[in-house]
């Protein structure tokens, strides 16, 4: 009787600690499990920035050649801030700061599993005048950069995920390709000619692919401070008169969201106008 009950305790603290172990691994995986998003070492170096240069030569035709040593006559310098990865945690705040500030920007989505739930703020993104673009529905570079199939694939699921929250979802032809147009990353899944065939695909769809000229660098591991978010942002701008910004949109990104009303102050200072990336269609059709 007595050995029966001892049996039936070691059973029972057997069964006890496989199921705490159990729960301890799953919350570990999870915790680990990087979440699906741009990371910096995937970013590309080296942006296709043809669509900015373009823009710019357009923005400045009747720039005037400088004269007797005079200052040259600046055309209209333009700046296209833009988010990357969300809705997410940190989208109101955004959101909140741009509406503070009077400024449009770009919000290139995603519809993963962890900000599914954060999706109906685009409700609110479209209604205060930004633009909504495509990125990606799951980001994982895996399954997207497979073969172009896939990649449009994921494209149509994105847009099947926000659609409920976005009236023109069906015709949006803005994207970012996750990790950049050039990026890398993707050969190991698709070969070295994956971007290449998205590029041409892209283009042949109707797409105009946009990546950026200036970067926050904030998806780093490190989580840089809003300090070193802002002149990340500021240095990489240069003399260029034309400025797509990288920034991201996840939980991850709170320093972002401090860093943004000192770099919207600095790009109102120096004489900029703020767009979506839509009015660059002009510059790249005109
Ligand atoms: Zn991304």
């Amino acid at each position: 009787m007595m050995q029966s009950i001892r049996r039936k305790k070691r059973l029972f603290l057997s069964l006890w600690l496989v199921g705490v172990l159990g729960l301890a691994a799953l919350l570990f995986c999870k915790v680990t499990q990087p979440e699906p998003g741009c990371r910096a070492e995937d970013l590309t170096r080296i942006p296709d920035d043809a669509l900015m240069v373009f823009a710019a030569k357009r923005a400045q035709p009747a720039a005037a050649p400088a004269q007797d040593g005079a200052p040259a006559t600046d055309g209209p310098k333009r700046v296209f801030l833009t988010f990357d990865d969300g809705p997410s945690a940190t989208t109101e705040t955004v959101l909140d700061i741009l509406k503070e500030e009077g400024v449009p920007a770009t919000f290139f989505v995603v519809a993963a599993e962890n900000n599914e739930k954060y999706l109906p703020l685009l409700q609110r993104t479209v209604a205060e005048g930004h633009q909504i673009a495509l990125h990606s529905c799951s980001h994982e570079y895996r399954a997207i950069y497979k073969n172009p199939a896939a990649y449009w694939a994921d494209l149509k699921a994105l847009r099947a995920q926000i659609a409920p929250y976005v009236p023109d979802a069906a015709s949006i032809k803005w994207i970012r390709f996750p990790g950049g147009s050039t990026n890398t990353v993707s050969h190991k899944y698709g070969g070295s000619n994956i971007m290449k065939s998205l590029k041409a695909q892209a283009e042949e769809k109707g797409y105009h692919y946009v990546d950026w000229n200036v970067c926050a660098e904030d998806a780093a591991g490190g989580h840089p401070s809003a300090s070193e978010i802002y002149h990340n942002v500021v240095d990489d701008v240069g003399d260029k008169t034309v400025c797509v910004v990288l920034m991201h949109d996840t939980r991850a990104t709170k320093n972002t969201a401090e860093a943004l009303p000192d770099i919207i102050h600095w790009f109102k200072e120096n004489g900029f106008e703020f767009c979506t990336v839509s009015a660059l269609e002009s510059a790249e059709e005109g």
